[in-house]
């Protein structure tokens, strides 16, 4: 792709494509399995052998996101958990690996019982004390420290570059969770982590029909040649198709997202102070105590996902979902389409998040219509 363009132009021409034999402009499926070879046996394409590894799709989609995140080089995988387990799965045994205590909730539990079965020693710190990640850290050698920001589902922003030098000077290297932040509004590799990830299901996609996990890596070091590998091994690569949905959401990523945070601020800031409402949890809000934070890290916005915490606990919140119309109560988050979701309800017993919590996923729907439904759920 050529070099010097504008994220808009980038996303908008998605490789600007142009099919050799009919001058066509959107990519074709190429769901070979396999790839023949010449009368030498030689391939056609030294990079095109087998499909479990090697899609002609995939890799249009990965050479955009590796350009977005200014990356060396980006693998899909068949789902967001698929990329992050892949990453997890580099480390050995007797290797550490700090998280936080807030983040999504299923990698969460993936990971406290990989880590108990590989004899990987797992620590968490927690993201709301700005002190304790490199407390943490620095308790005993680390290989990996996991940052997710903002942290799914109350939103604290951990600052990255911050994060990076402490991770670096322990000898550590650092992945950040970068879903809710897109590729558009947050930058980790030019912030200093080693290793961005996202659910590419949620905004990369946009159109909540494709399940997809996207990971960039600053360097093309050894830790990275085990994720190809696992991936190659494992076969979790993304499907033609899949690859191809993503690719086509990919080309209005930046409308989709400037819209969501600009719907999701408006709301954020009406409810802050709204009868009934207990507190609004929004980086983008003066009152989010990481807001600083957010201002030096995010460009372009503060993300499409808010959560509302309700006074009269959790019968009421319950209430309150129930009667919401346009909001779409379902899980997931990043679509076009607004979602509502009672975390506490969904995660279960030993679930972190309070009880009169909802999440909300913002769409680029009219705003007054979505403001205009939780104030008539509140006041019902
Ligand atoms: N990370 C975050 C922040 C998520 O919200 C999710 C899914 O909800 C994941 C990772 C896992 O991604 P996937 O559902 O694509 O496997």
């Amino acid at each position: 792709m050529s070099a010097n363009l504008k994220t808009e132009t980038v996303l908008t021409q998605a490789g600007h494509y142009i099919g050799r034999e009919t001058g066509s402009i959107v990519p074709p499926i190429q769901p070979s399995t396999t790839f023949a070879r010449n009368e030498k046996g030689e391939l056609y394409s030294s990079d095109h052998m087998y499909a479990r590894d090697q899609s002609v799709n995939s890799e249009m989609a990965e050479s955009v996101l590796c350009e977005l995140e200014g990356g060396a080089s980006c693998k899909l995988f068949a789902s967001g958990m698929a990329a992050a387990t892949a990453l997890v799965q580099t480390l050995r045994p007797g290797d550490r690996l700090v998280v936080p205590s807030i983040m999504y909730w299923s990698l969460r539990a993936w990971m406290i019982s990989f880590c108990e079965d590989w004899g990987i020693s797992l620590a968490f710190y927690d993201p709301t004390d700005e002190e304790d990640l490199e407390k943490i850290v620095n308790e005993a050698p680390t290989k990996m420290l996991w940052v997710e920001s903002p942290a799914n589902p109350t939103w604290e922003i951990v600052d990255i570059e911050k994060a990076a030098k402490i991770a670096h000077s322990a000898g550590a290297q650092l992945v950040t969770d970068s879903t809710v932040s897109t590729p558009l509004l947050t930058k980790p590799l030019e912030l200093g982590a080693d290793f961005v990830f996202h659910s590419a299901t949620k905004y990369i996609n946009g159109h909540s029909d494709v399940v997809a996990g996207a990971l960039i890596t600053a360097k093309e070091d050894t830790r990275w040649e085990k994720v190809c590998s696992i991936r190659a091994q494992q076969g979790g690569i993304l499907g033609p198709f899949e690859s191809w949905l993503l690719l086509r959401g990919m080309r209005t990523m930046h409308l989709r997202v400037e819209r969501a945070c600009e719907n999701a601020i408006a709301i954020a800031q009406h409810f802050e102070n709204f009868s009934g409402v207990l507190q609004v949890l929004y980086p983008g809000l003066t009152s989010h105590p990481n807001h600083e934070t957010a201002v030096r890290q995010m460009r372009g916005g503060f993300g499409g996902m808010l959560s509302i915490r309700f006074n009269g606990g959790k019968e009421k919140t319950a209430h309150i979902m129930g009667r919401l119309k346009h909001f779409v109560r379902a899980t997931s988050l990043g679509g076009v389409e607004s979602l509502v979701e009672h975390r506490a309800l969904i995660e279960g017993d030993g679930t972190l998040v309070p009880d009169d919590l909802l999440r909300f996923s913002i769409g680029i729907e009219n705003v007054a219509d979505l403001i205009q439904d939780i104030e008539k759920a509140i006041q019902a």
